[in-house]
């Protein structure tokens, strides 16, 4: 099947004029998380090494949920709280959960809560949202026009099989 069909093309145009102003994080923010959560799951609190690669940056407010890309949306987490354990759950209530010793669960939602307090209130304004949604519109329009024009000329080969010069056509070879 086609490759770039027209709904991954609209999904890829959508991200990507997204990350225009709702960029990941960069490696000079994300050193800035792992020095404040001091190489430790923001969570249970393990170490993570860094060079193992299993520190995870865990996106709190869920991208689906309108959640952002800004590095103050992220905690670190390790494999495991980051992966099966936590899944949909509210942070503070997979903190409840996860830390059985008040005084560390305090220690820990406060310092996730002075990271999260540093993120902007609204990363991907409504005016950017109304730009991006314009482009789609746009794109959207387009796509329904094409499909108009390709039609006529589908029916119209049917009944003549010499009609349609192009060979792999399969209305024009069987039909
Ligand atoms: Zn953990």
């Amino acid at each position: 099947m086609a490759r770039f069909s027209p709904s991954i093309a609209k999904n890829v145009m959508t991200r990507a004029m997204q990350a225009i102003i709702d960029p990941l994080p960069s490696p000079p923010e994300v050193e800035k998380l792992w020095s404040h959560f001091e190489g430790k799951c923001a969570y249970c609190g393990c170490t993570i090494e860094r060079a193992s690669r299993t520190g995870h940056l865990d996106h709190v407010r869920a991208a689906a949920e309108g959640g952002s890309n800004n590095v103050f949306n992220h905690v670190l987490a390790c494999a495991r709280c980051n992966g099966d354990l936590k899944r949909e759950t509210l942070w503070s209530e997979f903190l409840e959960r996860t830390v059985a010793d008040p005084l560390l669960r305090e220690e820990r939602k406060a310092r996730i809560g002075a990271w999260l307090a540093r993120a902007p209130d609204r990363p991907v304004t409504l005016q950017a949202q109304a730009i991006i949604q314009t482009a789609v519109d746009a794109f959207d329009r387009s796509v329904a026009e094409l499909r108009a024009l390709r039609k006529p000329r589908a029916q119209g080969s049917l009944g003549a099989a010499n009609s349609c010069p192009d060979v792999r056509c399969p209305s024009g070879a069987t039909k």
